[in-house]
C-alpha cells in the first residue's frame, strides 16, 4: 500500500512500507532512494533532477520555489548527464575489471559448449540443414576459443576470426540458426539488413549502425556487446553493381566500409539512437571478438558454379558431358569464394569472410518436419491452443503433406507454412470454441485441398459422432 506511506509520516519504525514519490508515484524499489521534504514528502532522485533541469531553463517558479534544501543541489541544476534517458546510458564496467576479460555469464573456458553439444541444441529447433548445423557450431566453438585465449597468456599463434558467409534461398533457415544460436549461447545477437545500409553521408544507415544496434541489444553493455553476434542479411544486395558509372553508394562502398568492422577496429558508436548526433552521447566498442555471420540468397548462384564446375571439367581427357550438373540439386552446396567473387563479393570482404556454406532449399519432407518436430512446431501451437478448448486437434499424415505440397508451391520455403495453414485453421479456430460438444477435430487431406470437410468427433458419444459437410454451419467453409 505505497499510498498510505504519505500519510504515515514516513516513519521509520514502518519498515514494511516503501516511500512512494510524490511525483512519479514510483516506489523507493523501482525509483531508488527517496529524498524527504517538509510536510513528509518524498521525492525519487529523478523527478527532483527533472524539476531542477527544468528550473535551469525557465526562472524558478513552482512548488520548490525558495525552499531551503535548494542550495544543496544547486550543483546538479543543469547537468545533461542526469537528463540522459536511460537507454542512452552505459553500463557501468564492473569495478576491478580489467578492459579484455570476458563478462561473467557468458563464456568461459570450461563451460564453453562442445560443436556436438551446440550441434545437439540446434537439432531440437533447426530441421535438416545438418551440413550448415555442423560447420556453424564448429566455428562458434572455435570463434569463442579464440575469444577465450584472447584473454589469457599470448603467445605467437593468433587464432583467426571465424566469420561466416551462408548462401540459402529465402525461407531456409538462415536467421532462424542464428538466432537459435545466440539464444543456446546466450550472447546479443543484432540482425541487420545489408539493403538498408550505404557509404557514410549517404541517406541510410552507416556500416557502423549495425555495431550500435549490437549495443542496444546487449543493453548497452559494451564488454557483452563485445562478445555478441551480428547477423547481416542480404548481403548478397550488396554486391557489385556491373555496368554502372555512377558512384555505387550502396553497393561496392558497403562492402569496403564493412572491412574494417569484419576484422575488428574501434567503432565509435552512437549509444541509444541508431545515428551519431549531436544529442546522443558516443562510445568505443572493439568489434576484434565480435563474430560477424552475413547471410544471402545469392539468386543465379547456380549458374556460376555451374559455369566454373563445366569449365574444369571440360579440359582434359576427363572431360565430360556439358549438361552434367544441370540436374544437380545440391550445386549450390558446391559453392566456394571465387564463385562468389564472380557474383559481385569483392576479395578483400571475402577474405575477411573465411567460412563459406549454402543452405539447402527445402523440400517437401523438410517442410512436414518442420511442422511436426520442432519443440516449438506449428501444428503443436495449433494443438496446444484447442487443447485449451479441450479440444484434442489431429492432423492426418495425408493432410501434413498436402500442407507441404501447398507452401512448396509458393516457394518461400518455410515461411509459406505459416501462411497456408493460417488460411485453412481461420474456420476451425473460429466455428470450434461455438460448440462445447466437439471432443475432437482431424484435419484431413481434402479439407486442406478445399474438397472435403474436417473430421468432428462430438465428445458426448463414447465413439465419436462424425458430422458431414452440411452438418456444419453455413458460415463455414468447412
Ligand atoms: P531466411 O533463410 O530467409 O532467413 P528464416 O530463417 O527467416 O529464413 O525462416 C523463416 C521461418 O521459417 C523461421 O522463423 C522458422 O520458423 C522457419 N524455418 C525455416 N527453416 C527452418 C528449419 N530448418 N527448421 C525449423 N524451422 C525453420
Amino acid at each position: 500500500m505505497p499510498e498510505d506511506t504519505n500519510n504515515n509520516n514516513n516513519n521509520d519504525n514502518d519498515k514494511d512500507y516503501e516511500d512512494v514519490c510524490f511525483i512519479c508515484r514510483r516506489p523507493e524499489s523501482k525509483a531508488g532512494k527517496m529524498i524527504h521534504i517538509p510536510n513528509n514528502i518524498c521525492i525519487c532522485n529523478d523527478c527532483m533532477q527533472k524539476t531542477f533541469n527544468s528550473m535551469g531553463n525557465i526562472n524558478i517558479t513552482g512548488p520548490f520555489q525558495g525552499m531551503p534544501y535548494m542550495d544543496m543541489f544547486s550543483g546538479g541544476v543543469g547537468n545533461m548527464q542526469e537528463n540522459v534517458p536511460k537507454r542512452q546510458k552505459l553500463k557501468k564496467k564492473k569495478a576491478g575489471t580489467e578492459k579484455k576479460k570476458v563478462p561473467e555469464g557468458v563464456f568461459d573456458i570450461k563451460h564453453l559448449p562442445a560443436p556436438h553439444v551446440i550441434k545437439g541444441k540446434l537439432d531440437e529447433y533447426v530441421v535438416g540443414q545438418e551440413h550448415a548445423k555442423k560447420i556453424m557450431s564448429v566455428a562458434v566453438y572455435n570463434h569463442y576459443k579464440r575469444v577465450l585465449t584472447d584473454n589469457m597468456e599470448q603467445d605467437d599463434i593468433e587464432i583467426e576470426k571465424s566469420n561466416m558467409l551462408m548462401t540459402g534461398p529465402t525461407g531456409c533457415g538462415k536467421t532462424y540458426l542464428v538466432k537459435t544460436l545466440a539464444r543456446i549461447l546466450q550472447v546479443p545477437l543484432a540482425i541487420t539488413d545489408a539493403t538498408s545500409l550505404t557509404e557514410a553521408g549517404y541517406i541510410g544507415d552507416d556500416v557502423e549502425s549495425v555495431v550500435s544496434k549490437l549495443l542496444a541489444a546487449a543493453d548497452n553493455d559494451v564488454e557483452k556487446a563485445e562478445h555478441g553476434i551480428i547477423f547481416i542479411d542480404e548481403i548478397d544486395k550488396i554486391a557489385k553493381k556491373r555496368n554502372t558509372n555512377s558512384r555505387d553508394v550502396s553497393g561496392e562502398s558497403v562492402q569496403q566500409g564493412l572491412l574494417k568492422l569484419l576484422e575488428g577496429s574501434d567503432v565509435e558508436v552512437p549509444v541509444g539512437a541508431g545515428s551519431k548526433n549531436a544529442m546522443v552521447p558516443l562510445t568505443t566498442v572493439n568489434t576484434r571478438n565480435i563474430l560477424f555471420i552475413c547471410g544471402g540468397a545469392f539468386p543465379n548462384l547456380e549458374k556460376i558454379i555451374k559455369k566454373r564446375l563445366t569449365k574444369q571439367s571440360s579440359i582434359g581427357f576427363n572431360a565430360e558431358l556439358k549438361d552434367r550438373f544441370d540436374k544437380d540439386e545440391d550445386l549450390l552446396q558446391k559453392v566456394t569464394t571465387e564463385d562468389l567473387r564472380e557474383f559481385g563479393m569483392i576479395p578483400e570482404f571475402l577474405g575477411r569472410l573465411p567460412v563459406v556454406f549454402a543452405l539447402q532449399a527445402m523440400t517437401e519432407d523438410m517442410l512436414v518436419a518442420i511442422l511436426t518436430q520442432p519443440k516449438n512446431a506449428i501444428l503443436k501451437q495449433y494443438k496446444k491452443l484447442l487443447a485449451l478448448d479441450e479440444v484434442d486437434l489431429v492432423f492426418d499424415d495425408e493432410a501434413v503433406k498436402s500442407i507441404a505440397k501447398k507452401a512448396i508451391e509458393r516457394k518461400t520455403g518455410a515461411r509459406a507454412l505459416r501462411a497456408v495453414i493460417e488460411e485453412f485453421m481461420l474456420d476451425i479456430m473460429y466455428e470450434i470454441p461455438k460448440d462445447d460438444l466437439i471432443g475432437r477435430v482431424t484435419i484431413t487431406e481434402s479439407y486442406i485441398n478445399n474438397c472435403g470437410a474436417p473430421k468432428i468427433e462430438m465428445r458426448e458419444s463414447g465413439e465419436g459422432k462424425i458430422l458431414t459437410q452440411r452438418e456444419l454451419p453455413d458460415n463455414a467453409s468447412m
